[in-house]
């Protein structure tokens, strides 16, 4: 995304508002065996990846096979069930201090790797001014000049910020039509037979026939992202609200005839549409809103809303954004190597700096990238560790999904089964790559 998407993307802080995937998600038996030696982040981790599975909580964790021999057999996921309302509160409920305690736990890892002093009660300070904010975010690249060029000048009467997803009165099918019909013939016609191609693969047919979602070619030029995917709702002529998803993808690469690279970025922003297990995202949104609220008030950033009309709402829009930059430094890395995962299956090989590059070699370099980013962020090596797991648990849970909707004994069917061990092995050698680098720097 460039800083001319609009806030509230499914890239942005809505990720905790996403319940209702969560709870929609088929949930499947599995069996995980782990070493275990420490409760609280087995409790944790245990806890995760119920969350992730969207498995409404209707018992004590406890119930979950006890650890043996300091292994702990793993029945998690039992099957799908109906969720009434009470069941779906107390797991939201839980779903809340799951995260409220994770992110309290990796904020104090964080303060602790950035060199805040611990308190008598084993807490450490907290940064109280921007400067002190920026040592924090500085480690995980965000420094002062980044910001500054990451955050909009407002100091002009500005203004009329465009609300998000407001098109008059616009529907967005008719807004999608539009863009569709605003594209050169070719630009149409690969735009069909990508979408033609995605439907040939029974899982991602179904889930385009079954949720409410837009494909807007409307990206070009050079876009830091080749796609993303906007969560909002679609009001219905007879007045219903419902759910509904924004894709955006690049116009010019249809136009190009790219057709193998949109198709994989139509399978990657799809993909996030079904990701609902993100951990660092929600966990780390307070700490986020803490340090932008002090960024925001660095003289380089209020010297960038300098007479601006209204200086609150100028403010507002200048932390909502350097929320959106440390996000994108943080916890945005976990549902990328998702849904690069994902995509897996369909990239084509790409040119990198004059260099042809495998479909599988990209996939596998850009996820060890973000696996380093991960390691950046300062969460103790053992919750990440486990973060990582549950990514590869949940990655191969809609790989199973996926072939689960291919005919048996299809060759379609017997890719996908390659294929998910492929993106298993990927996830595995881009942590190690990252292991290593990391342990060369020390
Ligand atoms: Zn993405």
């Amino acid at each position: 995304m460039n800083s001319s998407q609009p806030a509230g993307t499914s890239t942005g802080g809505l990720l905790t508002a996403r319940v209702a995937p969560f709870l929609t998600l088929p949930v499947q038996p599995k069996l995980q065996v782990g070493s275990v030696d420490d409760p609280l982040e087995r409790e944790a981790d245990m806890t995760a990846d119920r969350v992730m599975a969207g498995v409404p909580v209707s018992g004590p964790l406890s119930r979950i096979a006890p650890p043996a021999n300091g292994h702990l057999i793993r029945r998690d996921a039992p099957a799908a069930q109906p969720v009434n309302e009470e069941e779906r509160r107390e797991f939201e409920a839980m779903r809340a201090d799951f995260f409220r305690a994770a992110g309290e736990r990796m904020s104090e890892d964080i303060l602790g790797s950035a060199g805040f002093a611990e308190g008598p009660g084993g807490t450490h300070a907290r940064p109280t001014n921007p400067d002190e904010a920026l040592r924090v975010t500085t480690r995980w690249g965000v420094t002062r000049d980044i910001l500054i060029a990451g955050v909009p000048k407002l100091s002009a009467s500005i203004q009329g910020r465009v609300a998000a997803g407001s098109h008059g009165s616009d529907t967005l099918a008719a807004r999608q039509q539009s863009l569709i019909d605003a594209m050169t013939s070719a630009g149409q016609q690969a735009y069909q037979d990508a979408i033609a191609r995605v439907r040939g693969e029974p899982f991602w047919r179904n889930h385009l026939d079954t949720t409410t979602i837009f494909i807007f070619p409307d990206l070009s030029g050079a876009n830091r992202y080749a796609g993303y995917t906007q969560e909002g709702t679609e009001r219905s002529p007879d007045g219903t609200i419902s759910k509904a998803f924004v894709i955006h993808i690049s116009k010019d690469a249809l136009e190009a005839g790219n057709l193998d690279s949109v198709v994989a970025n139509l399978i990657h922003e799809l993909s996030h549409t079904l990701d609902v297990g993100n951990v660092i995202a929600p966990s780390l949104d307070p700490f986020l809103n803490e340090l932008a609220e002090l960024l925001a008030d660095h003289p380089d950033i209020q010297a960038l809303r300098q007479g601006a009309a209204d200086a609150d709402e100028a403010r507002q829009t200048h932390v909502k954004r350097i929320k959106q930059i440390l996000y994108e430094h943080t916890g945005y890395g976990e549902k990328e190597v998702f849904a690069h995962l994902q995509q897996l299956t369909h990239q084509p090989s790409v040119t990198v700096d004059g260099t042809q590059v495998s479909g599988s070699r990209y996939i596998l370099s850009t996820v060890e990238g973000y696996v380093r980013a991960l390691q950046r962020i300062g969460i103790r090596p053992r919750t990440l560790s486990n973060i990582l797991d549950a990514l590869g648990r949940r990655t191969d849970m809609l790989y199973d999904r996926r072939i689960a909707a291919t005919p048996q004994g299809s060759t379609a069917r017997q890719r996908l089964v390659r294929e998910k061990e492929l993106a298993r092995l990927t996830l595995s050698v881009a942590r190690d790559l990252a292991q290593e680098e990391l342990d060369a720097t020390v």
